[in-house]
């Protein structure tokens, strides 16, 4: 790796300042200071939160109680940072950035004091927002978002404090299903309200409407196609219910999990180049595009989705630590490149494991890709081996070509990091027919001798041949 001279223009050393401090921001500070000394690199990183380099992951699994102590989910302290040498600004927000001149505005959150700082180098690392429904109620004791640490801390002392055991999660994404899952550890009732049609709309209905009978199942009380109007409250401002047009749901406690938007307002107010997502663009070295010395990464930039070639916005923990470390190389000089991703999620509710990667149907259809699908139904381990489940996978392949182009995943034990499997193949370009050969791992415990992805692959490619001849 050939690294560039860190002197500022100046002549003293270079300064990096970041903004943010976890999942992407940190890992680049954390990088860059593993390549690059503090006589060679200043590095100075804003945090406006009380947490650095927490895991918002793991949260879910905090308030169900598996998780039992918060300090858990942090992977480092401000005190680790600053013991290597990262000059880490706690409850401090970045206001703006002068890009032209080479600074940013920063207050401190509790006395409201103002300064700015010169940075060489910039990071913009400022996460994702949760979306807040703009209705009555929205803000009202009882209801909770659950993105940041504090939102976790102030869910499980309502929980704590209520003696009503109804809960409402509002949304059925995987934050959704999690929360759900954690409620559902934590002894209440759970109603989940959804917009969609299934939950998981980053499935296909088909698979969701898997999701949705397991969901009822496990006794939580499914609510699709509905849109929440008003959060209700009582005579002690606390929230009791969440209404939609035809309904009311009585409700202790309420979890918002309605999805995220990029955290660009400042980027913007910059002239930063933001995509339709709103997400910060880069290229391919996660450098803010048109400014050789700004870089981004997180959930607050759009990626470029390998398989249909269009910009996304993915808000997920796996790609902020892998841009913070390519960021933290780049910007200390070095060189490292993200590619793009192929779409892999995985997440569970109780023991229902779901994952997916790649093209939906209506992804493919966007995307102009005509394509055959196949769905199966397996075992997770040798049919007579004790514990086998069942699972599904359904696989979507393009048409005449056979690319493998999505897989969804929906079963019990041992379903859910099958999709890996698919993840590689989608990676490497891989046809159904190829897929059918892989040398995959086999023993009772662990998979029938034709893997569940295998099979769906073999069916995939039948049903490519089928259309084609
Ligand atoms: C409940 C939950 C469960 C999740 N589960 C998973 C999972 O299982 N797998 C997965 O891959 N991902 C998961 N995620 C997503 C993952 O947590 C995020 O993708 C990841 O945290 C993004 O990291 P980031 O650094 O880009 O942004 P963030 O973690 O949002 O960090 C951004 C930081 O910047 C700070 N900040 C913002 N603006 C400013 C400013 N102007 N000045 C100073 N500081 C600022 C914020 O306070 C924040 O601390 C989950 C998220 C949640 C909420």
């Amino acid at each position: 790796m050939s690294m560039s001279a860190a002197r500022s223009v100046s002549g003293t050393r270079e300064r990096l300042v970041v903004i943010g401090g976890d999942a992407a921001g940190m890992s680049a500070a954390s990088q860059a200071r593993r390549l690059r000394s503090a006589e060679e690199l200043e590095i100075v990183a804003f945090e406006r939160g009380h947490f650095t380099s927490f895991s918002a992951c793991g949260i879910p699994y905090w308030v169900g109680g598996d998780v039992p102590d918060r300090d858990q989910l942090i992977a480092r302290t401000p005190e680790e940072h600053r013991a290597r040498d990262i000059d880490l600004r706690m409850r401090t927000e970045v206001k703006e950035i002068d890009v032209a001149g080479g600074r940013v505005r920063a207050r401190d959150v509790d006395s409201g004091a103002e300064s700015w700082t010169s940075y060489d180098k910039l990071v913009i690392a400022t996460g994702a927002r949760p979306i807040r429904p703009d209705m009555p109620g929205a803000d009202a004791p009882g209801v909770h978002g659950v993105q940041t640490l504090d939102d976790g801390q102030a869910l499980l002392d309502t929980l704590a404090r209520t003696r009503g055991r109804r809960a409402v999660v509002v949304g059925a994404g995987y934050i959704g299903v999690e929360m759900a899952e954690a409620l559902i550890n934590r002894g209440y009732e759970v109603t989940v309200v959804n917009r969609g049609s299934e939950p998981m709309s980053t499935l296909d209905p088909d698979m969701g409407l898997l999701v949705h009978k397991a969901m009822e199942g496990l006794g939580i009380t499914m609510v699709n196609d509905t849109e929440v109007t008003k959060i209700l409250t009582g005579d002690d401002g606390r929230v009791r219910a969440v209404a939609t047009e035809d309904a009311e749901y009585p409700a202790d406690v309420v979890v918002l999990g309605i999805g995220v938007r990029p955290e660009t307002a400042l980027a913007r107010a910059a002239g930063l180049p933001l995509g339709d997502h709103a997400g910060l663009l880069t290229d391919l070295a996660m450098r803010v595009r048109g400014h050789e010395n700004i870089w981004a990464g997180g959930d607050c930039v759009e990626v470029l989705d390998l398989v249909s070639g269009r910009q996304r916005h993915i808000a997920l923990g796996t790609h902020a630590n892998k841009h913070g470390q390519v960021i933290g190389t780049n910007a200390a000089g070095g060189y490292a490149t993200f590619p793009g991703v192929v779409g892999t999620a995985v997440s569970k509710v109780c023991d229902l494991e779901i994952a997916r990667t790649g093209l939906r149907e209506k992804d493919a259809r966007r995307a102009g890709l005509r394509y055959v699908t196949a769905t199966i139904e397996s075992t997770s381990r040798a049919g007579y081996y004790p514990n086998a489940s069942m699972m599904t996978v359904k696989m979507l392949a393009e048409h005449r070509t056979g690319r493998l182009l999505g897989v969804q995943i929906v079963g019990r034990e041992g379903a859910g990091k099958r999709v890996d499997i698919a993840a590689v193949a989608l990676t490497a370009g891989m046809t159904v027919e190829q897929m059918v050969s892989l040398d995959l791992g086999y023993a009772p415990p662990f998979s029938p001798v034709w893997d569940p992805v295998l099979v769906a692959a073999r069916k995939a490619a039948k049903a490519v041949n089928a259309a084609t001849s």
